[in-house]
């Protein structure tokens, strides 16, 4: 059985497999993946420091040489890397571009890296004195992703991270680690020099292990909101700054005046794309109103037209769950949802399918507050319907949720969408755009217990996640300047 290699130093390292690695859509094992130690972590972050020395004092321009050319890689494998994501995660081909497509921006952005790290200067703040701004890397960050955006996520970080002039220690999902793999690989060869990228598989102890390090002075984490907690805690305890984004609950409002047509669509592009496996994923559809007889059978009817298989047929619409144990988790929420006094429309039970972890698209109508459907995060191809009446009601839902990570509304009304916009504790807003995913120039980040922190991730504030600053006052002074004065200095 094939094991995942480690990437150290600017290499491909083998390391017997301890964990298995399952194409989705077969069922079938086919690598296994190492843990790394304590001990391999240690030299792994002292590899980080001796790059970092030197990248963090590489010019700007070199930097920017880098990236641009792992931009234009990233474009040359598109093909090849969308593959290696469908085989492990399960995605569609067509997703996995779409989220490579997304990860290239934040390299794009990145590639800007000149205008991004410009310092600020005044010039005589006081007599003879002046005063610059720079920001320099933090030094060695540690990376540490999801399963569900096995290529975007970790270029959110990695692009805006390394072009700061950081170290970065990759540690991916252990389900579908080979991605970052390859993109070290990529970055190897646009010019990044050995060490400065580097990638340790593990589980839940390399991770602590990294966390705890004394060489490690950044987390970035992007995963559940019970881990993101935790390893927010965790680095934050031992004086590191961390950013850690959670999971959600994302809420779909349609108004009574919404065009149904488009909003069913976006229901079901949003709620059911990549399986409902998005961070950004529509799962609950808030209907305002007596619309909401029409908009379910519209979206129900919708639904029916799916075809869920495998995510290398061009003809699937979404693939498989990530694992069995997963899968049986999602279908729980179904079974058990009668019990709750929800009315199942759709179960998701597929017929032809006898092998992976395939699961059809689920609608569940008459979804409350207090039932385990509405207050979990489901993470897959399930609908809830909650039924209100105005909104007000369908605000106050959305505020009252214990995720703000994405919320959108659907409406002809102005008006009633700026407010919306204006009053939702909601980190990311959709005005008839159902996952607002923001574009790379600006910064993506929840509220509430999707994200633990206050830094959002990539675009500017990634920036300055990545950096910190430092200002210089400066003064050249003449013979005649010379004097004696123990008071507080003062600009006037
Ligand atoms: P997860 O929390 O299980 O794992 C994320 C990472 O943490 C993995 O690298 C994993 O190895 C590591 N990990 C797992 N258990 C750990 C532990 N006990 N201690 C330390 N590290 C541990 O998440 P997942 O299942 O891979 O991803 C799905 C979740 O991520 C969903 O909740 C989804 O909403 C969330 N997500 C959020 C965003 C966002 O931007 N807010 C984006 C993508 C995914």
């Amino acid at each position: 059985m094939k094991s995942i290699p480690h990437f150290v130093n600017g290499h491909s390292l083998e390391a017997p497999g301890e964990l298995p690695v399952y194409n989705p859509a077969t069922g079938e094992q086919i690598a296994q993946v190492p843990i790394a130690s304590s001990e391999f972590v240690d030299q792994v972050v002292a590899n980080a420091r001796d790059a970092w020395a030197n990248w963090g004092n590489s010019s700007l321009s070199r930097r920017t040489q880098v990236l641009f050319a792992f931009r234009q890689l990233l474009v040359d494998h598109e093909t090849e890397l969308a593959a290696i994501v469908t085989r492990e995660h399960g995605k569609t081909l067509a997703d996995a571009k779409g989220e490579l497509a997304r990860g290239i921006e934040n390299v794009e952005y990145a590639c800007g890296l000149v205008e991004l790290l410009k310092g600020g200067f005044s010039d005589q703040v006081a007599n003879g004195v002046d005063v610059h701004s720079v920001r320099e890397s933090v030094g060695v960050v540690v990376a540490i992703t999801p399963f569900n955006f096995p290529i975007m996520v970790p270029l959110w970080m990695c692009a805006n991270a390394l072009a700061s002039g950081n170290a970065v220690i990759l540690k991916p999902s252990e389900k579908d680690p080979s991605a970052s793999v390859r993109l070290a690989e990529l970055l190897r060869d646009a010019g990044l020099p050995d060490g400065v990228l580097q990638v340790v598989h593990g589980n839940a102890t390399t991770v602590e292990a990294l966390l705890d390090h004394p060489g490690v002075d950044a987390v970035s984490f992007v995963g559940s909101t019970p881990i993101a907690q935790k390893v927010h805690a965790r680095a934050s305890a031992a004086n590191k700054r961390v950013q850690a984004l959670g999971g959600a609950k994302n809420h779909m409002v349609v108004l009574p005046d919404a065009d149904l047509d488009v909003a069913a669509d976006a229901a079901i592009n949003a709620g059911f794309g990549s399986a409902g496996e998005r961070c950004m994923a529509v799962s609950v559809v808030v209907v305002v109103g007596d619309v909401a007889d029409e908009l379910i059978a519209k979206i129900a009817e919708r639904s029916d037209r799916l075809r869920v298989g495998p995510g290398d047929d061009p003809s699937s619409d979404f693939g498989p769950l990530i694992s069995a144990e997963h899968r049986e988790r999602v279908r729980g929420y179904v079974t058990g949802a009668t019990d709750e006094g929800i009315t199942v429309v759709r179960d998701g039970a597929l017929a032809e399918l006898d092998r992976g972890y395939f699961l059809g698209p689920c609608l569940l109508d008459h979804v409350r507050p207090g039932t385990r459907v509405y207050d979990d995060e489901i993470f897959g191809p399930v609908l809830s319907i909650v039924r209100v009446k105005d909104f007000e009601e369908a605000l106050s839902l959305v505020n009252a949720n214990r995720y703000g990570n994405g919320v959108a509304i659907f409406t002809r009304d102005g008006h009633a969408a700026r407010v919306f916009a204006r009053l939702a504790t909601v980190g990311m807003i959709g005005v008839n755009v159902p996952i607002p995913v923001p574009v790379a120039a600006y910064s993506f980040g929840g509220w509430k217990d999707s994200l633990f922190g206050h830094s959002h991730i990539y675009g500017p504030e990634g920036f300055a996640f990545y950096t910190r600053a430092k200002v210089i006052t400066t003064r050249w002074p003449q013979p005649s300047d010379s004097q004696i004065d123990l008071g507080f200095p003062r600009t006037r």
